[in-house]
């Protein structure tokens, strides 16, 4: 499964244990080109790092032994966890991003993606609501892996949690409190970074991130029934 090792520099002093080990976050490298991404996590000027980096050619790079703390998700908060770098293990994807061109992931790039997280799944016993991306926990900063993402395929490997059949009979017509169980089902599913009752101008971010992972083609930022049904389905299921 591991193709090379190559070690980063940029990782905490001290060993973590395995039940230490409660996610895994997903990103893409935005930047220009493989090696370009490649010479930043190893660049201890940086100070950034993964545990596991993929090529678009599924090539896996071991960077941080899994008991070490890699610096990938900085700044990030799901349900009651804060900073999820000494929680995670931290996986990247070689992607151009939104930044340059963002571009599909390939299919060598998932499977071997896929295979990983099964494989660190059942390692560490990481439940599948606690396999997410970067734009989960830190979706003001952050938009990665992105729209292009095929989260509904993980979630069919049971790596990560989606919603089956929409019922369109949960309708909620008045906007008001549309956007007050909207918010109520986000913070039930993990999500933070926004207020419950109060609205505020960074709310188009936290939609827009629930968007690029369960509606990938309609990333709006605004909460049409659709966003709003599937919300509700999702805080049902949110601790599997
Ligand atoms: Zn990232």
């Amino acid at each position: 499964m591991i193709d090379q090792k190559k070690y980063s520099p940029n990782f905490s002093r001290g060993k973590r244990s395995n039940k230490d080990i409660k996610f895994i976050v997903i990103h893409y490298t935005g930047m220009q080109s493989r090696i370009a991404s490649l010479n930043r996590l190893l660049n201890s000027r940086y100070k950034v790092s993964c545990h596991f980096f993929i090529d678009r050619k599924g090539k896996v790079t071991k960077m941080v032994e899994e008991n070490k703390v890699a610096w990938h998700a900085g700044k990030s908060r799901w349900k009651h966890f804060e900073n999820l770098n000494k929680n995670s293990i931290g996986i990247e994807l070689v992607n151009k991003g939104h930044q340059f061109a963002y571009q599909n992931f390939t299919n060598k790039q998932i499977s071997k993606l896929v295979k990983l997280c099964i494989y660190l799944k059942k390692k560490y016993k990481i439940k599948i609501s606690n396999i997410l991306g970067h734009s989960d926990i830190a979706p003001l900063r952050k938009k990665d892996p992105g729209e292009n993402f095929p989260w509904k395929k993980l979630a069919n490997k049971k790596l990560g949690i989606w919603y089956k059949s929409l019922n369109f009979n949960i309708k909620e017509k008045n906007k008001k409190k549309l956007k007050e169980k909207f918010f109520n089902n986000l913070f039930k599913i993990g999500y933070r970074y926004f207020q419950k009752k109060r609205r505020n101008k960074n709310d188009s971010l936290i939609i827009k991130a629930f968007q690029r992972r369960y509606l990938p083609e309609e990333v709006t930022g605004s909460i049409n029934q659709k966003t709003y049904i599937i919300s509700h389905f999702l805080a049902k299921n949110t601790n599997i």
